[in-house]
């Protein structure tokens, strides 16, 4: 777009132009006293000097309504009505002066569009320096404030990452109270009470929470290669147990006969995705877990006074680890072996075709102790778990989930003293109309 203006003027292009490209004109001498020659028309000039270039000594033209012979040796034309001869000539270039005031006018026209032009151009030419240096200005900020919006987000969100976590942190910390926390019963004036816990109370969204998100999925039949959904289930209450005679009994155990058992610190329990009760400090680690245990309805109250007992274990629900009291760390392991409140007197959790009736299942907090893992099945009659290599028998049994080597696919605990399981809260729940775990697809269907 750079265009390229002459130094020079016009007018002197012009001339330029003009001596290398001979203007030819033909003039007659009109008055020989004034020496006042005058041009042909350009048609006759034309005529005159085709003639002239073909070396003709003669020729004629027509120029005002008259018919003159030309003699192009002499250079002279005669009328041939009046016989009048002149003198002709012959000139190759047009003096400046002669230009006509028009062409000056153009020319100078001209001049002025080239100045303009040279102008306008220096104009524009710094008004795109200015342009540009705006503009790399402009790239500058905008990328220094792209900078600083990057440096602003990215530190609201690594404050926003940290507050959440430590937000979480502190939930979780809070629930790890909630759910390992024991009644001070020192403090309490009767010996059993039950309290339903407020749906606002943190204590009830967390023990929802810890409830909710161990349901798993089951296979739709022992046997079958089917799984179904997870239960989907709303919780209708949590009820709290407090039963001081049952506490005192299992915390008596756990600073005696289990203490005195386990010289050292409990091994972990490969596999657990049970909440584990935290151990304060200066105890000893003896795997207290919070575990889950489904009973027939109508039993709830009794079990909740009385506490769970191993010598009825396996009586309804089976026996493959032997008679203990069997616990689930999947809420939807409990939910298979109970019965609603629509079922009668003596149900058993295998009569039970109300899909969506109220259930309960016992949140209890379990001492498994040292546990001996059991990949297979044991005896049915047994009413303790294996020994140790010292004699004493191991504090509890824990089945191994298929994945582990063992038999079951969910795991599940078995104790066999009533004082190493304290029974903490009642869950009362139903199954969601949409519900299609395995036992609701049972209880409708069977
Ligand atoms: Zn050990
Ligand atoms: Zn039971
Ligand atoms: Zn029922
Ligand atoms: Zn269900």
């Amino acid at each position: 777009m750079a265009h390229q203006y002459p130094d020079k003027r016009p007018s002197e292009v012009l001339s330029e132009i003009l001596r290398e490209i001979p203007v030819i004109q033909w003039e007659f001498l009109e008055n020989e006293a004034e020496d006042r020659w005058l041009p042909y028309t350009l048609l006759a000039s034309q005529d005159l000097e085709h003639a002239y270039s073909c070396f003709k000594s003669k020729c004629f033209i027509s120029f005002r309504q008259h018919r003159y012979e030309v003699n192009l040796r002499q250079l002279t034309q005669r009328n041939w009505n009046t016989g009048t001869v002149r003198r002709i000539r012959r000139r190759e270039a047009v003096d400046l002066p002669a230009l006509s005031a028009a062409s000056q006018e153009m020319l100078d026209l001209l001049e002025f569009n080239i100045q303009s032009r040279k102008r306008l151009k220096t104009e524009n030419d710094a008004l795109k320096v200015s342009n540009d240096t705006l503009q790399t200005s402009h790239a500058d900020l905008t990328r220094q404030l792209d900078k600083e919006r990057w440096e602003r987000d990215l530190g609201l969100q690594v404050e926003r990452v940290m507050c959440d976590a430590e937000k979480r942190g502190l939930q979780q910390q809070l629930s790890r109270q909630i759910l390992s926390q024991l009644p001070d019963w020192s403090t309490l004036c009767t010996d059993y009470m039950q309290r339903a816990l407020k749906r606002y109370d943190p204590k009830f969204t967390a023990l929802r929470d810890y409830f909710l998100q161990s349901m798993a999925s089951h296979r739709r039949s022992s046997q079958s290669g089917q799984w179904c959904p997870r239960p989907d289930v709303e919780v209708t209450d949590i009820v709290e147990v407090v039963n001081c005679n049952k506490q005192r009994a299992y915390e008596t155990a756990r600073g005696g006969e289990v203490l005195h058992r386990n010289s050292h610190s409990c091994c972990a329990i490969p596999g657990v995705t049970a909440f584990k009760c935290t151990v304060e400090d200066g105890c000893r680690d003896l795997n207290e877990y919070l575990l889950f245990h489904g009973c027939p309805r109508h039993r709830v109250d009794d079990i909740a006074r009385r506490g769970i007992d191993p010598q009825r274990g396996g009586e309804t629900t089976g026996s493959l680890f032997g008679r203990g009291a069997y616990f689930a760390q999947n809420a939807s392991k409990s939910d298979l072996y109970t019965t609603c409140h629509e079922c009668h007197g003596n149900a058993n959790y295998t009569d039970c075709r109300h899909a969506e009736g109220e259930r309960c299942i016992f949140a209890v907090r379990v001492m498994l102790g040292e546990t001996w893992l059991a990949k297979t099945q044991g005896l049915s009659q047994t009413i303790r778990a294996p020994e140790r290599s010292n004699g004493d028998p191991f504090d509890s049994i824990a089945a191994v989930t298929k994945k582990n080597g063992g038999i079951v696919d969910h795991m599940e605990f078995v104790i066999f003293d009533r004082q190493l399981s304290l029974v903490r809260y009642l869950f009362y729940y139903r199954h969601k109309t949409a519900c299609q775990c395995h036992n609701c697809q049972h209880r409708r269907t069977a």
